[in-house]
């Protein structure tokens, strides 16, 4: 009920106008968000890297109308890139795509044609790209995205979401010498008929998703914050003969620092999803409705000013 609301806030452009009259974005933008600016991204990168993590960057803007907005994210997308070289930050800083922003509902040959061009630049930069999962209406689209750019850019990750009830055997599909695969539990208000419900059923489907993965021949990208799962994460990777540079946990900047430097002190590989950019609201929203006590911190920022 919490989760919906918070979810159903996320695509509510008047409750954005309302949210956004309210000087609250420092305090946001400081928790969730590395700031609005490319400069804001490369300096927290800088300092995540200075404690032994890897990042994801993510252009936050998934609401693209145009194909002009759309070229217009390509080319932030190539010169961050391009930056991040220039800093030293690749290959271990990799960038994180959402085809909706490069106007995947428009058009989606053009989509995928900014897809390659960052998929390019990223090449160049020595690193790779991975992109995002959104919500199940996109993720056939997406995944056929991903096995056309895996043709000039085999490094390409995938996201795969645990709540939906396909993703079982999208894991088994994607499981290959190779295969960058993120496993996330899922973070959009979707349907029964495809997705699970309950907290337990989305957690079992995840422990499913990861035995595949882990006893495949790929490169799993653990992305939780549950406590549990990286337990059982760590066991399978143990149980798998997975030496710690064949796997990754990735975890969301903002969210459980202490888990995120425990595993990185632990020997892990650790990759800190970093969103940077103006269009932070629906990316927020979606923070809030994963735990209320982050409503708090909101309401301590709102009342604070
Ligand atoms: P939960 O059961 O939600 O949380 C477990 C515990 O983690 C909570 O009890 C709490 O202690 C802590 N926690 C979790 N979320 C928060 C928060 N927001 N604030 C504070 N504490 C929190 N989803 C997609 O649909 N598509 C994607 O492409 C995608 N990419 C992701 C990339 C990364 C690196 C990560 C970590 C998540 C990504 N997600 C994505 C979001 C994901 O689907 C979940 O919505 C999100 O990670 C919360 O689920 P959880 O696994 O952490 O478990």
């Amino acid at each position: 009920m919490f989760r919906s609301l918070f979810l159903a806030a996320a695509g509510s452009s008047h409750l954005e106008r309302l949210v956004e009259s309210v000087p609250v974005s420092k305090a946001v933008v400081r928790r969730f968000v590395a700031g609005r600016s490319a400069d804001d991204a490369l300096r927290v990168s800088r300092e995540l890297a200075d404690d032994g993590l890897a990042v994801s960057l993510d252009h936050l803007g998934e609401d693209t109308r145009t194909m002009e907005q759309a070229a217009a994210v390509r080319d932030e997308y190539v010169a961050v890139l391009r930056r991040l070289r220039d800093a030293g930050l690749t290959p271990a800083a990799e960038v994180s795509v959402k085809l909706s922003a490069l106007g995947q509902q428009i058009d989606d040959k053009a989509a995928y044609e900014h897809a390659h061009a960052i998929c390019a630049a990223a090449t160049e930069a020595g690193t790779s790209v991975t992109l995002d999962a959104e919500d199940h209406t996109t993720t056939d689209a997406t995944l056929e995205t991903l096995v056309e750019l895996r043709r000039d850019f085999p490094s390409t990750g995938a996201v795969l979401q645990a709540y939906l009830r396909r993703t079982e055997g999208d894991c088994r599909e994607l499981a290959t010498a190779g295969s960058r695969v993120r496993l996330c539990k899922g973070a959009y208000a979707e349907p029964e008929s495809v997705a699970f419900q309950s907290a337990l059923d989305v957690d079992k489907s995840y422990v499913r998703c990861l035995n595949i993965l882990m006893s495949g021949e790929g490169y799993p990208m653990v992305a939780t914050h549950d406590p549990r799962l990286i337990a059982i994460a760590e066991d399978r990777a143990r149980w798998f003969d997975r030496s710690t540079g064949e796997y990754e946990f990735q975890l969301l900047y903002g969210v459980r620092p202490e888990e995120q430097a425990r595993l990185a002190a632990g020997g892990h590989t650790v990759r800190i999803y970093l969103p940077y950019g103006e269009q932070w609201y629906g990316y927020l929203m979606r923070r809030l409705a994963e735990r209320p006590a982050n409503v708090a911190f909101l309401a301590r920022a709102v009342t604070s000013k």
